[in-house]
């Protein structure tokens, strides 16, 4: 069996597959995020934001309350090469 030959290229936001330039914020594949982590014009979202969509997102997903939702989210981004804390 062989594989495709797609790079396995990931939002460095949230994590999703960027499968093809499409998926890329702008359709710009040389933009490390998806669309769903960009602004308008291609740049990352501040992180306040995306937390709060994290958040939100888990609560939906897996009917947390939002003070542990939050929290997960926090512990997540700090697994992204986004958001990780070098310090
Ligand atoms: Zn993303």
């Amino acid at each position: 069996m062989t594989a495709p030959m797609v790079p396995d290229v990931r939002c460095d936001s949230c994590g999703m597959p960027l499968a093809t330039a499409a998926d890329h914020a702008l359709g710009d594949p040389s933009i490390p995020y998806c669309r769903h982590c960009t602004r308008e014009d291609g740049t990352l979202q501040a992180r306040d934001e995306r937390l709060e969509r994290f958040t939100q997102w888990s609560m939906r997903a897996e009917g947390l309350d939002y003070e542990t939702a939050k929290a997960r989210a926090e512990a997540y981004m700090a697994t992204m090469p986004a958001w990780r804390k070098d310090a």
